[in-house]
Order: structure tokens, then C-alpha cells, then sequence
């Protein structure tokens, strides 16, 4: 029997990860008395707390709190998201190109086994610009995600397993061990996933840096500074061939804070978790269309599995999907208020 969550192996592609952001000054944070090492909570149990800093009584040293239940639950958001998004992709070029997905997986089978200047050569036109070694990882997960059956109850095991992660009652850990982080589909997953958590624990060391832990009495524009500085942080130093794994990574973690509160209660320390989306969003739609993607998506897989009722129906993947997702939140939360 598992004892402990599968996500915990990508630990260490975290650490590294974090390496690779030099403005956000670990370091010097180091320096100043938050301690270097990441103290998990929630290792075999349901959600209790995300992440926070907390001061040790012992050496007086700040630390950070990690819930691994968290971790786990983020990962197969992003598991979600990331082939939601690839098979619109492919449905899209299907319809596009006038084949059937049949034809498709036949195709792309064919072009796996073709040499790297084979597939440069029948690359189709508009994808001329594109690194070849992504591509044909591409296409080698192109069956994976092609096999509708599998796929949908996959999608619907992991969502299962989410309810799971936020309830006592269900919660059994033996029921994650059946998720495989090595798939050809895991490397994309794992390096979207470790964006997220690197934002998550970003965010928390910049509540240290910029001195809010020593306040009284928390403020909105505090959790306001602490994501724009994380995502400034991760935006502004990671590599442009890592760029759209680490938004949808930050994407993905501050969709994981809606679907932990689903009704999107206030805390009143917090802006609402659809605003520090949007946030995020309007900095980033302009750079790939796919943000669209994400955005309808997981918004419409929140109406479904949450049963948000009125939620607008038959959402493409369009701007005008996101003014009408923005209008009902509008609505969505006057009602609340
Ligand atoms: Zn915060």
C-alpha cells in the first residue's frame, strides 16, 4: 500500500525549478531567516491548509508549509487542463483539415516513425516556425489522447479524486495509486505542475520579503503584491520555450484556489479567486491563443462539477465566451453578496 501521494517524486524538479528564478531572491530571503526547506503537511489526508510561513518557536527561523495533499490535487488539475486543451487543438485541426480523428491518429503514427528532417519536410505550412523536438512529443502523445474512451474515464477517475482530496468521509489514499506521472503525456503535466507550485510558494515567499508577516492585520492589496510579484518573478525570468508551461501553470494554481472554494466566499483577506485569474489573464491573452482555452475550460469543468446553476451553456472557445463567463461572476456574486 502507498503511504504517501505519488506527487511527491517531482519534488525535487520543484527545487531545481526554483533555481531558475533568480528575481525572486530566495537567496537573499534565505539570508534574512526564512528557512531553505519545504515542511509538508497533509501527507495522508485531505486538504487542510494550501501553503503558508510559519515561524518555528524553536529557532525563531520563518518556514514554508506545504500541504502534499494540495500538490496532488494540483497535479491532476493540470492533468485535466493540459488534455482538455490538446484535444480541442487536434478536434479543431480535424474539422479544419477535413479528416476524421481516425485519419488523424493514423496520420501522426506514420509521422513517429519518420526521421527529425522527414517531419520538418511534411510539417504542415503554418507550423513551420515551431521546435521540432516539441512537436514530434506532440504527436507521440497524440494516441494517448486520441483514445476517447480511455480519456474520458480518466478525466472523470481524476475528478473523483479531487472531491476526494477536500472531504474526510471519501478520502482513501489507496486510491491514488493508480495515477502514473510517467506517461508520455506525464513530462508536459509535470513541468506545467511544478510552475504552479513554484508560483504557490513564490507567492508565500514574497508575503516574507516584502515584510507583510509582521503586520497586525492582513491586507487585500498585501495578497494583491504577493501574486504580482510571483508571477512578475516567473514571467519575467523564465525562458520563452518554457513560457507557456509556466502561465498555464499559474493559471492552473489559481484556478485550484476557485475549486477549493467553489462558491467563491469572500475572506476578506483575499481578492476573489476569479479576479486574481483575470489578473493573470489579461496580462498574458495576447501572448497564445490557447489562455482562451484554459480559461473557458476550467471554468466550465467548475460549473459541472460544482453544479453552478445559470452558468452560460454551450461555451466555445472564444472571447466572447470570457465576457459572458465574466458577466455571470458579476451576477454570480452580487447574488452572494
Ligand atoms: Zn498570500
Amino acid at each position: 500500500m502507498n503511504s504517501q501521494f505519488p506527487i511527491l517524486a517531482l519534488n525535487s524538479n520543484i527545487t531545481q525549478l526554483i533555481k531558475k528564478i533568480p528575481s525572486a531572491d530566495i537567496l537573499d530571503n534565505i539570508k534574512e531567516g526564512l528557512n531553505n526547506e519545504i515542511r509538508f503537511i497533509d501527507q495522508d489526508c485531505p486538504i487542510s491548509d494550501v501553503a503558508k510561513i510559519v515561524k518555528s518557536p524553536m529557532d525563531g527561523k520563518s518556514y514554508v508549509s506545504l500541504s502534499a495533499a494540495y500538490c496532488q490535487y494540483l497535479w491532476l488539475m493540470c492533468s485535466i487542463i493540459i488534455k482538455e486543451i490538446d484535444l480541442s487543438v487536434v478536434m479543431e485541426e480535424c474539422k479544419r483539415c477535413g479528416v476524421t480523428l481516425e485519419q488523424f491518429i493514423e496520420g501522426t503514427k506514420q509521422a513517429v516513425s519518420l526521421s527529425q528532417e522527414q517531419v520538418l519536410e511534411q510539417i504542415p505550412l503554418e507550423y513551420k516556425g515551431i521546435n521540432i523536438e516539441q512537436y514530434i512529443d506532440y504527436l507521440k502523445r497524440i494516441p494517448e489522447l486520441l483514445n476517447i474512451e480511455e480519456f474520458c474515464k480518466l478525466q472523470k477517475y481524476y475528478i473523483k479524486l479531487l472531491v476526494e482530496l477536500m472531504e474526510q468521509e471519501t478520502f482513501n489514499l489507496g486510491d491514488f495509486s493508480a495515477i502514473d506521472v510517467n506517461t508520455p503525456y506525464g513530462e508536459k503535466i509535470n513541468s506545467v505542475y511544478c510552475f504552479g507550485i513554484c508560483f504557490i510558494l513564490l507567492h508565500e515567499a514574497s508575503h516574507f520579503a516584502l515584510g507583510h508577516l509582521d503586520k497586525v492585520s492582513p491586507a487585500i492589496q498585501d495578497e494583491v503584491e504577493a501574486d504580482f510579484s510571483s508571477f512578475g518573478s516567473i514571467y519575467s525570468d523564465i525562458s520563452e520555450n518554457e513560457k507557456f508551461s509556466a502561465n498555464c501553470g499559474v493559471l492552473c494554481a489559481l484556478f485550484s484556489l476557485l475549486y477549493l472554494n467553489p462558491t467563491i466566499e469572500p475572506d476578506n483577506i483575499h481578492p476573489t479567486e476569479d479576479e486574481r485569474i483575470f489578473k493573470v489573464y489579461e496580462c498574458i491573452k495576447n501572448d497564445n491563443p490557447k489562455y482562451i482555452v484554459i480559461l473557458v475550460q476550467f471554468f466550465k469543468y467548475w460549473a459541472e462539477i460544482y453544479q453552478i446553476i445559470d452558468f452560460p451553456p454551450n461555451l466555445q472557445n472564444t472571447e466572447d465566451s470570457v465576457d459572458r463567463i465574466k458577466d455571470f461572476l458579476a451576477e454570480y456574486k452580487k447574488i452572494k453578496a
